[in-house]
């Protein structure tokens, strides 16, 4: 994709929530969230947005403070690498119970 500003055609990419897919049904770490870390939160107003505008899959939505949607984010730790505030942390899917693996292998189980 590209656009035209000042005269000049640049490249740009302007992704959009769930083109790629669910890719939230296979991701292997999420993103969460420490809304009392998160600088918009603290500020009580629109303010940094740095994970939104980071976001690969578009599927951050920009708020006081910001809300991801789960359903397409595809865990690449992008959002908690580029935050300034440490306010995101990738944690395993396994811990929240959502790994379809570890499903898998407790119902082979008899868990
Ligand atoms: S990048 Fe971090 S501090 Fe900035 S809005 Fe997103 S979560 Fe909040
Ligand atoms: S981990 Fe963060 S940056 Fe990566 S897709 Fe999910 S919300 Fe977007």
């Amino acid at each position: 994709m590209s656009t035209t500003k000042n005269g000049q055609e640049i490249s740009m990419s302007r992704p959009s929530v769930g083109e790629a897919g669910r890719t939230g049904d296979w991701r292997n770490d999420r993103p969460v969230m420490d809304a009392t870390k998160c600088l918009a939160v603290k500020q009580g107003r629109l303010t940094c947005q740095i994970c939104w505008v980071y976001c690969p899959d578009g599927c951050i939505a920009q708020g006081i403070g910001p809300v991801i949607d789960l359903a397409y984010c595809k865990g690449c730790g992008i959002c908690a690498q580029e935050c300034p505030a440490g306010a995101i942390s990738m944690e395993p899917e396994a811990d929240h119970g959502t790994c379809a693996i570890d499903a898998a292998t407790a119902e082979e189980a008899g868990r």
